[in-house]
């Protein structure tokens, strides 16, 4: 047997920021309603430079990690998924010191040690540094809107179609060599899905509870994929369709579409999904992002087989998948979600 070495999660302290003091020259990446809501929690940090993260399109980054100024001691990221992960890519770069404060618990890119940059139309996972600490100040997660906490259960939700996906890549005899199928992981993997959904009422309440329930289950969700070596127990087809209609719609929240993704996919599966629908309605979760319709699903669909292929996609439902011969039944299915 092989041993490898296993990442592990950053420190994650729960805070009142306002008590929290540093001295070192700092670089805030954020965004500018990010800096509005927050910037008061933030007065005793030496802050000598802002930068607002706009895009996770890699030409775009290389540009910032160009510009470097060498007096910078640490990296302060403040803002949601897209901050999170272009800010640590960019202390990655330079070697320095990333503290992370997530204002909403969008997705799991505060937690774990890769960027997704987007490139030629996909999602390109690369090594980055992972975080040093995540701050975590209640205050500051109150203040953002529900909306945003709870599309983050969708990275955890994509657990239940990513297994589905990694068994049917083990049946097709497809698998490659990192992804063997190990009962264990399912096993583990399934444990933090149903624990997410066992406590839908905390979670709808957004109370203190609610909170952690989403954080660690993330955390989980992640530590599970550090020691599996990648994300194949939690990444599937519900992130490949994601991925595919970026090219599409822009500016949806990621752990939004993930979870439409996580109920088209599980009905293409011809897994139970009512169950996944019935609990993203009791805790709000919206899973119709802004801008969705039916035609744009129906075209994403059309070129999913093409697209899985060309970009290398782990092996999925997706690869098989004949639009014309399930063109009739995803319009009923998209019915049922009223997505017209
Ligand atoms: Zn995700």
């Amino acid at each position: 047997m092989q041993y490898k070495s296993i990442d592990n999660l950053p420190l994650i302290e729960w805070i009142d920021l306002k008590t929290v003091r540093d001295s070192r020259r700092a670089l805030l990446c954020t965004t500018v309603s990010a800096e509005k809501l927050f910037i008061d929690f933030l007065k005793s940090f030496n802050f000598v430079k802002k930068i607002y993260i706009e895009s996770a399109d890699e030409l775009v980054v290389n540009k910032i990690i160009k510009d470097r100024k060498t007096d910078i001691e640490v990296i302060y990221a403040l803002g949601g998924g897209k901050v999170n992960d272009v800010a640590r890519y960019i202390a990655y770069k330079w070697k320095i010191d990333i503290i992370s404060i997530p204002t909403i618990l969008s997705t799991d890119a505060f937690l774990v040690n890769c960027t997704g940059l987007r490139s030629k139309g996909c999602v390109k996972y690369i090594p980055s540094k992972k975080a040093t600490k995540v701050f975590l100040d209640l205050s500051i997660l109150k203040k953002s809107s529900p909306r945003y906490h709870l599309s983050g259960c969708g990275d955890v939700l994509s657990i239940y179609t990513a297994l589905f996906d990694w068994k049917y890549t083990i049946k097709k005899r497809k698998a490659k060599s990192d992804e063997k199928y190990s009962p264990f992981m399912e096993e583990v993997a399934m444990a933090i899905f149903n624990g997410l959904l066992l406590e839908a009422g905390e979670i709808k309440r957004l109370s203190k509870k609610g909170f952690t329930v989403i954080v660690n289950s993330l955390a989980m969700e992640v530590q599970l994929c550090n020691l599996y070596g990648n994300s194949r127990p939690e990444e599937g087809g519900e992130h490949f369709f994601t991925y595919c209609i970026e090219n599409k719609l822009q500016n949806f929240l990621h752990g939004e579409m993930v979870s439409f993704g996580v109920l088209l996919t599980s009905f293409l599966q011809k897994q139970k999904w009512l169950v996944l629908k019935n609990f993203m309605d009791v805790i709000g979760l919206n899973y119709k992002p802004d801008n969705l319709n039916k035609s744009i699903v129906l075209e994403t669909l059309n070129e999913m087989q093409a697209y899985v292929r060309m970009h290398k996609l782990r092996y999925s439902i997706y690869n098989d998948f004949i639009f014309d011969d399930k063109k009739k039944q995803v319009e009923k299915f998209l019915n049922i979600l009223e997505i017209f």
